[in-house]
């Protein structure tokens, strides 16, 4: 991959004579650009001209300049045009450039400053151009050759290339926007990026990894046939063993394999985070396949993740905000409400399909004793190492919650009261040693009832039956799991 490194060159010791700094001046009134050659000539720089910026473009193309002096307002390729162009060259990026306009306009001077002008000064001020001029050049080492790839190409072609650039990024700047409406949910703002990036390069795989809130999520995209299964491809190209529990949505799987069934070919990868102010959201990884990388796709990438950074940060606020009215401050569980609503759902989809479903309410023994003896501080070590406990024991299908102060429900879809037994009891085993890392060598131990949905069940009635059961195994000695 091509790597643009910063060529300035250490300054010399002593300054540089003006003699020894090229001046361009581009200027289509004869009479103005008269006016600043015999100042800028005055002072001992070797100046040359342009009347218009098309000229400019050329002369800056063919040779290195110390300095650009251009008017603002010319007819076709106006002043804040030329800043544009030579910014976006990289042989000509590194070259200051003074604006000059006839009125102290403001838009002017926005576009001046948008453009990426180094100074922008009113004709009205040509007094201070002198000035202006040195301050610009003071400091800086003397022009460097131009070494950067692509400069031996006319200059025809150069200007051919920045301009489809900035189309370009135009372009993908207004489909970036498109994707505002789908940044509250991360699969379809998932889908919808790497159907944006399919259609500019042509890369064979692409790889969306996503952090932030909602954990981490890979987006898998791949064009054609798969040559081999789903889950082998996914798995290669996040460099997961097959069958890890990763979340990694396949966004576009399409049509079956029609050659030999063979490994896939991931080829060269490139990686192009996705960055706000520093921070890394997310990355886009491209495989080339069978063939060797383009560059083009990988700058074509690094625009479109540059554009996408703050919708990233978007999405990530979005969920962070959802997750907090969801969540348990103190365990980072589901809060109450969130696991009663989950409930609800699983016991609306049960009515439906008829699957099992079973919940277990899970309540610590005496805690008010471990409270007393250790400290509230201690307590909620405890309540934290016993929902971290909880939530490493179930399936990811699974749902615990904290239901009260030391009491935690489990929503066990898809199981029958055997397979409950099994889980709440291994919940059970569990919890003899959520405790054990913390100070002050505290035992914990806990009373489980469980407790399996029935067809004239609703939510409250299916909990009284956990909660007799619980009742049960409290009454019967605790640290023991019944069942409904
Ligand atoms: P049992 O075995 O019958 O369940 O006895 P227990 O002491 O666990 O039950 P009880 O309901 O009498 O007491 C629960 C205690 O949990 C009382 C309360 O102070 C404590 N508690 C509730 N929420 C929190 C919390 O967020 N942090 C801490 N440290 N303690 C809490
Ligand atoms: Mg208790
Ligand atoms: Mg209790």
């Amino acid at each position: 991959m091509a790597m643009y490194r910063d060529t300035a060159r250490v300054s010399d010791r002593s300054p540089i004579r003006p003699s020894a700094r090229r001046i361009l001046v581009v200027e289509d009134s004869p009479t103005m650009q008269r006016a600043v050659v015999t100042r800028l000539e005055a002072e001992g720089y070797e100046v040359s001209t342009a009347s218009s910026g098309e000229e400019a473009i050329k002369l800056v193309f063919e040779a290195p300049f110390d300095l650009v002096v251009s008017d603002v307002t010319m007819h076709t390729i106006t002043g804040v045009q030329l800043c544009r162009i030579l910014r976006d060259d990289p042989a000509t990026a590194g070259i200051p450039i003074l604006l000059l306009s006839g009125d102290d306009d403001p838009r002017s001077r926005f576009w001046g400053r948008k453009a990426g002008a180094d100074h922008y000064l009113s004709k009205r001020d040509a007094l201070r151009l002198v000035e202006v001029v040195r301050g610009l050049l003071e400091g800086r080492p003397l022009r460097s050759p131009f070494v950067e790839a692509g400069t031996d190409r006319p200059p025809i072609d150069r200007l051919s290339r920045v301009l489809d650039q900035h189309l370009f990024e135009a372009v993908v700047a207004s489909e970036v926007q498109r994707l505002m409406d789908v940044v509250h949910d991360r699969l379809r703002f998932g889908e919808s990026l790497l159907k944006l990036v399919a259609d500019v390069v042509s890369c064979p795989y692409i790889v969306l990894f996503l952090q932030g809130p909602g954990g981490p999520t890979y987006c898998v995209y791949a064009r054609g046939p798969w040559p081999v299964g789903e889950p082998e491809v996914a798995a290669t190209l996040v460099a997961l063993e097959p069958g890890t529990k990763l979340d990694v949505e396949i966004v576009h799987p399409a049509g079956s394999w029609l050659g030999e069934p063979n490994a896939i070919e991931v080829g060269e990868v490139a990686t192009i985070p996705v960055r706000v102010r520093g921070e890394r959201l997310a990355e886009l990884r491209l495989f080339s396949g069978m063939r060797p990388m383009a560059q083009e796709d990988v700058d074509t990438t690094k625009i479109i993740a540059k554009a996408i950074g703050p919708l990233a940060k978007s999405l990530f606020l979005m969920e962070e905000t959802r997750l907090l009215a969801l969540t348990d401050g103190l365990t980072g569980l589901y809060n109450r409400r969130h696991v009663a609503d989950r409930l609800a759902r699983e016991l609306e989809r049960f009515a439906r399909r008829g699957t099992p479903l079973c919940v277990a309410i899970c309540d610590i023994d005496h805690f008010k004793r471990i409270n007393d003896h250790y400290g509230h501080n201690v307590g909620d070590n405890v309540l934290r190492a016993v929902s971290n406990v909880l939530r490493s024991s179930v399936r990811r299908t699974d749902i615990v919650g904290r239901w009260g102060g030391e009491e935690f429900l489990v929503i066990l879809p898809e199981s029958t009261l055997a397979t409950a037994r099994v889980v709440a009891e291994r919940l059970r085993l569990g919890l003899e040693h959520a405790a054990d890392g913390l100070d002050g060598d505290v035992h914990v131990t806990a009373s489980i009832g469980v407790a399996l949905a029935t067809a004239e069940m609703n939510t409250d009635q299916l909990l009284e039956a956990a909660d007799r059961a619980l009742y049960r195994a409290k009454s019967g000695g605790r640290n023991r799991v019944e069942m409904a």
